[in-house]
C-alpha cells in the first residue's frame, strides 16, 4: 500500500513511541485528530457559473491552548493531507512551546486559475462554513501554501461582520494596516536562520564556503535566499512550480526576487522558455534545473520550501547536501529518513525549522489581544529566544534518547502535549 501523508506522519510517531518507551495506555489521542470539518463551499465566479469545491478545517489537539494552523488553497489538499498538516502543527506548537494546539485548513482548489475577485469570495465562503468553530480562544487560522495577508484580512472581515464583534486575534498572519504584526511575513525563513546560524556557529562553519540550494520562492524560499545571500552563505540554486536554476558561482535572490515579481517566475531570469539564454547574463555557469534536479544538486546545505514528499525513498540516496533544513512542511518521507540518518546526514526537522511562522503568529495574537504594537526588533529578539530554545531542547533529547533530530523535536512535542493532556484527565 503506497504511503499517505497522514501515513507517513503516523510512521513517524509510532517509531518515537517505541523509541522513548512512552509510558502510557491509550495512543489515541496522539493518533487522531479531535475534530474534522468539511463542507462543500461555492462560490459564482466571475463568469456568472458557480463553482463549488471542498473545504477542510481538522482540530488535531487543542490541550496545550486554541487550535491554530494555516488554511492552504491548493489542487492537491484533500481531507489526509490537512489532517497530517494539522498534527504536525500539534507538535511544532508544542516544540517552540507556545500556548496553542494544532489545527490546518485546506480549500481544494487552484487559485491561480481564478481571478482575484474570486479568491476573496472563496475566502469568505470558508469562514461562513466554519465561523462556529473558529475564533481567537478556539481556533485561529493564518496563511500557509498560496494564502497570504490579503486572504487573511479577508476572513477577519467576513468574521467579524458575521459575529457582530471585533476580533483581530482571530486569524494571525493579516496585513500590517489590518492588525498584522512587523516581521510575520519574514518569520518562516527568519525562523529557520537563527536555527541554521546557530548549527554553523557551532560546527565552526564557514558560510562563504556553505553553498545552499533552495527549492521553492514563496514567502518561506524567497526570504531564506535573501537572510542567507546577505550571511555571505552562497545561494547556488533556485527554483519555484515552473522549475529553477543553478549557479555554482551563486545567484543573487534579490534580482530573481525583483525578475519573480515582473514575470511570475524566477527561471525567466537567466533563462527563456525552456532555453537557458546565459548570453544575456553574460555568464556561462548558469544552468536551468527540474525541481527534482535541484534536491540533488552537489551543495551543502538543501533547503525544502515548497510542498511536501519531495525527498523520498526514490532520490534519498542521490542527496548531496550534508544539512537539510525543512522550511516546507513534510518534504521527507520516513523511508528517506532512515537512508539520509545512515548516511549521516543532518536533518534540521520542520516542526523545528519552519516553527518560525506560528511562533510571529503567536506574537500577533497576543498582540491583537493587548492591543500592542511591538517593534521588529522586539519580534525578531523574541523569535530568536524561542528558536534557540526549541532547538537547544531538541538537540539535548536527540543526546539523551539517541535520537535523530526529527525524533527528538517529535518527543520533546509529544512530552509536552501529554503533560497538558494529564492535567486536563484526558489520558
Ligand atoms: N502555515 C504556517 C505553518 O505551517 C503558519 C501557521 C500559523 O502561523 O498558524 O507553520
Amino acid at each position: 500500500m503506497s504511503s499517505t501523508p497522514y501515513t507517513r506522519f503516523q510512521t513517524t510517531l509510532h517509531s518515537v513511541l517505541s523509541k522513548i518507551d512512552f509510558e502510557h495506555g491509550s495512543n489515541t489521542l496522539f493518533d487522531n485528530p479531535q475534530h474534522i470539518h468539511k463542507k462543500e463551499i461555492t462560490i459564482h465566479g466571475d463568469d456568472g457559473k458557480p463553482k463549488t469545491m471542498n473545504a477542510f478545517r481538522v482540530q488535531f489537539n487543542n490541550a496545550r491552548g486554541p487550535y491554530k494552523g494555516g488554511i492552504r488553497f491548493h489542487q492537491e489538499a484533500d481531507e489526509d493531507e490537512v489532517k497530517a498538516l494539522a498534527a504536525l502543527m500539534a507538535i511544532k506548537t508544542a516544540v517552540v512551546n507556545i500556548p496553542f494546539g494544532g489545527a490546518k485548513g485546506g480549500v481544494q482548489v487552484n487559485p491561480k486559475e481564478l481571478t482575484k475577485g474570486e479568491v476573496q469570495k472563496v475566502a469568505r465562503e470558508y469562514v461562513r462554513a466554519f465561523q462556529e468553530n473558529l475564533g481567537a480562544d478556539i481556533d485561529c487560522p493564518a496563511p500557509d501554501v498560496n494564502t497570504n495577508p490579503d486572504i487573511m484580512a479577508w476572513m477577519r472581515d467576513e468574521y467579524e461582520t458575521l459575529t457582530r464583534s471585533y476580533s483581530p486575534a482571530m486569524i494571525t498572519g493579516k496585513p500590517l494596516s489590518f492588525g498584522g504584526s512587523l516581521g510575520r511575513d519574514s518569520a518562516t525563513a527568519r525562523g529557520g536562520f537563527f536555527i541554521l546560524q546557530e548549527m554553523v556557529d557551532r560546527l565552526a562553519l564557514d558560510p562563504s564556503d556553505m553553498r545552499v540550494a533552495i527549492q521553492g520562492f514563496g514567502n518561506a524560499g524567497a526570504h531564506m535566499a535573501k537572510f542567507l545571500h546577505n550571511a555571505g552563505y552562497i545561494v547556488v540554486a533556485v527554483s519555484d512550480s515552473q522549475g529553477g536554476i543553478y549557479s555554482p558561482e551563486g545567484i543573487d535572490p534579490v534580482r530573481i526576487a525583483k525578475y519573480k515579481e515582473k514575470t511570475g517566475s524566477v527561471t525567466g531570469e537567466y533563462c527563456e522558455g525552456s532555453v537557458c539564454d546565459i548570453s544575456r547574463m553574460n555568464m556561462d555557469s548558469v544552468e536551468q534545473v527540474t525541481n527534482e534536479q535541484l534536491l540533488e544538486i552537489d551543495c551543502d546545505i538543501l533547503i525544502p520550501a515548497a510542498l511536501d514528499n519531495v525527498i523520498t525513498a526514490d532520490n534519498a540516496d542521490r542527496i548531496k547536501a550534508q544539512y537539510i533544513l525543512e522550511l516546507a512542511n513534510g518534504p521527507t518521507t520516513p523511508e528517506a529518513d532512515v537512508i539520509l540518518d545512515k548516511k549521516g546526514k543532518r536533518i534540521i526537522p520542520d516542526v523545528l525549522a519552519n516553527a518560525g511562522g506560528v511562533t510571529v503568529s503567536y506574537f500577533e495574537w497576543s498582540q491583537g489581544r493587548s492591543g500592542e504594537q511591538w517593534t521588529e526588533d522586539i519580534v525578531d529578539d523574541r523569535l530568536k529566544k524561542v528558536m534557540l530554545d526549541a532547538y537547544k531542547s531538541v538537540r539535548r533529547e536527540s543526546r539523551r534518547e539517541n535520537l535523530t533530530y526529527r525524533e527528538a523535536a517529535f518527543a520533546v512535542g509529544i512530552k509536552r502535549m501529554f503533560d497538558a493532556m494529564t492535567v486536563r484527565g484526558w489520558l
